[in-house]
C-alpha cells in the first residue's frame, strides 16, 4: 500500500460546479507532432468536468483506494504547518499542479524518507529543486504536451490583447463610457510586426504557426534549430541569443522551462536590448524575469505591455508588483489549466501511476528524472539543479 499526497487548488468560492458551460469536449486523436494522448487503462471521470481543484481530486480517488492505497487530498502547502507538510514523512507520491505549485525543496525532501515519485500534473516541474530528486533517487514525471496548445492559445490571446490594448477598452464599455480616443491611444495592429519567441519547443512552435496567418514576420531563439523545412516553412529567422532576438522584435514570448540556466534571463541589462515600447509575454515561469525589472521596465515605456500568467511565488503575494504594474495583462496561472487541458493531464498523471505501481516503464517523454540522473525529455530541456529558491514566500499569500 503505497500514500499518495495531492495539493491541488481550492474549489471555487461558489462551491464545486454542479454544471458546466458546455456539455463536452471536442475529441483530439493525437499531438500536433504524432505523440499519443495519455493512455491510461481507464479513466474514472467525465472529461470536462473540473478535475484540479481538489474536490475534482484529478478523478484517481476510486482507482487509487480501490488498489488500497491512501489518497491524501489538500491545498494546504506553505508554511510549517502545512498538511502537506504533516503528510510528507510516510508519503511514497506527491503529485501536484504548477498552478498550485508543492514546493519540493531539498528540505521537504529531508522530511519525505520514503518519497520515490514527485508527478506534475501539467508541464514543468521547476518546483520540484531537481538536484534533490536526483541526490535522493526521487523519479520525477510530468505530463509532456498535455497542455502545450492550451498554453499557445494563451499566448496569442494575450499578444494581440496587448498590442491592441483590449482590456482597458473593455474596461471603458463595463464602466459606462465611449472614450474612443482613451482607448485607441495605446492600440495597434499585429500585423507586420518582428514577432519571436524563445525557445521553439511543443508551445514555442504551436504560437509561431498560430501567428503565421497573421502575416507577421517570425523569429526564434533555440540552441537547437528546427528542421529546414519548418524553418522555410514559416520563413522563421533563427538568433542564437537573446540579445539579437530582443533587438529585432516588437514582441516577444518565453517559451523555455525555468531552470538554473534560464532563471532571470530577463533583467534590468537584458531589457535594454528591447526595442523601446516592445511588447512582453510569458506564460512559462515567473522567474525566467526580474519581477522588478520588468514593473520598471513598463513604469519607463521601455515596455510597452507585459502579460501572461505565470508568477514566482505562486500564489503570489498580494502586494505582487505584477498585480498592479501599469499595462499589465495578467492573470493567475491558468493558460495551462483549462478544463480541456486538465482532461489530458489528469488521464496522463493516471497513466504514470499506473506504470508506477505495475512496474511498468513510464514513458521517456513523461521522465525527467529517473536513477538518479536527468532523464527522458528532462535530459533534454533541463540542467541539474534548483530554481525553488524562495518559494517560501508562497505562505504569505493570504495574510
Ligand atoms: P518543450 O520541452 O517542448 O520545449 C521547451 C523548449 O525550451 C525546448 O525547445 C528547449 O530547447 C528550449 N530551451 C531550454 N533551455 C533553453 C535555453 N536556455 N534557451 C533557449 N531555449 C531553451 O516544453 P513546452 O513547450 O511544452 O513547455 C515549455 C515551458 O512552458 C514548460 O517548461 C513550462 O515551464 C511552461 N508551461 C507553462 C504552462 C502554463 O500553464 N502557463 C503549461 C505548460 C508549460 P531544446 O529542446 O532545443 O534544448
Amino acid at each position: 500500500m503505497a500514500k499518495i499526497v495531492c495539493v491541488l487548488y481550492d474549489d471555487p468560492i461558489t462551491g464545486y460546479p454542479t454544471s458546466y458551460p458546455r456539455d463536452d469536449l471536442p475529441r483530439l486523436e493525437r499531438y500536433p507532432d504524432g505523440q499519443a494522448l495519455p493512455t491510461p487503462e481507464a479513466i474514472d471521470f467525465k472529461p470536462g468536468a473540473l478535475l484540479g481543484s481538489v474536490s475534482g481530486e484529478l478523478g484517481l480517488r476510486k482507482y487509487l483506494e480501490s488498489n488500497g492505497h491512501q489518497f491524501v487530498v489538500t491545498s494546504s502547502k506553505d508554511g510549517a504547518d502545512s498538511v502537506l507538510d504533516r503528510e510528507l514523512p510516510d508519503a511514497d507520491i506527491v503529485i501536484s499542479q504548477p498552478f498550485w505549485p508543492a514546493y519540493m525543496t531539498a528540505e521537504r525532501f529531508a522530511k519525505a524518507k520514503k518519497l520515490k515519485m514527485v508527478v506534475t500534473a501539467g508541464i514543468g516541474s521547476d518546483h520540484t529543486d531537481l538536484q534533490a530528486a536526483i541526490d535522493n533517487n526521487v523519479t520525477v514525471a510530468e505530463v509532456t504536451y498535455c497542455n502545450s496548445n492550451s498554453v499557445a492559445e494563451h499566448v496569442v490571446m494575450t499578444m494581440l490583447a496587448l498590442v491592441r490594448n483590449y482590456i482597458p477598452s473593455h474596461e471603458w464599455a463595463v464602466k459606462g463610457g465611449w472614450n474612443i480616443a482613451d482607448c485607441v491611444q495605446r492600440s495597434y495592429d499585429i500585423e507586420g510586426m518582428q514577432v519571436g519567441t524563445v525557445a521553439a519547443g511543443r508551445i514555442g512552435l504551436r504560437v509561431l504557426r498560430l501567428l503565421n496567418p497573421f502575416d507577421v514576420h517570425l523569429h526564434y531563439l533555440d540552441r537547437h534549430r528546427l528542421p529546414a523545412e519548418v524553418e522555410a516553412e514559416l520563413n522563421l529567422t533563427h538568433h542564437d541569443n537573446l540579445e539579437s532576438l530582443a533587438r529585432a522584435c516588437d514582441v516577444v514570448t518565453l517559451n523555455c522551462p525555468l531552470h538554473p540556466e534560464t532563471e532571470h534571463m530577463i533583467n534590468a541589462d537584458s531589457l535594454k536590448w528591447f526595442k523601446r515600447g516592445a511588447y512582453l509575454v510569458n506564460t512559462a515561469r515567473g522567474k525566467l524575469c526580474d519581477r522588478d525589472a520588468v514593473a520598471a521596465a513598463l513604469e519607463s515605456g521601455q515596455l510597452a505591455g507585459y502579460g501572461g500568467d505565470v508568477w514566482f511565488p505562486q500564489p503570489a503575494p498580494k502586494d505582487h508588483p505584477w498585480r498592479t504594474m501599469p499595462y499589465n495583462g495578467m492573470t493567475p496561472h491558468i493558460s495551462g489549466t483549462s478544463l480541456s487541458a486538465q482532461a489530458r493531464y489528469a488521464a496522463g498523471v493516471r497513466e504514470i501511476l499506473e506504470c508506477f505501481f505495475e512496474n511498468r516503464p513510464i514513458r521517456d517523454e513523461y521522465l525527467i528524472v529517473q536513477g538518479g540522473h536527468l532523464a527522458g525529455v528532462g535530459a533534454h530541456s533541463y540542467s541539474a539543479g534548483n530554481a525553488t529558491k524562495g518559494s517560501d514566500e508562497a505562505a504569505r499569500f493570504g495574510k
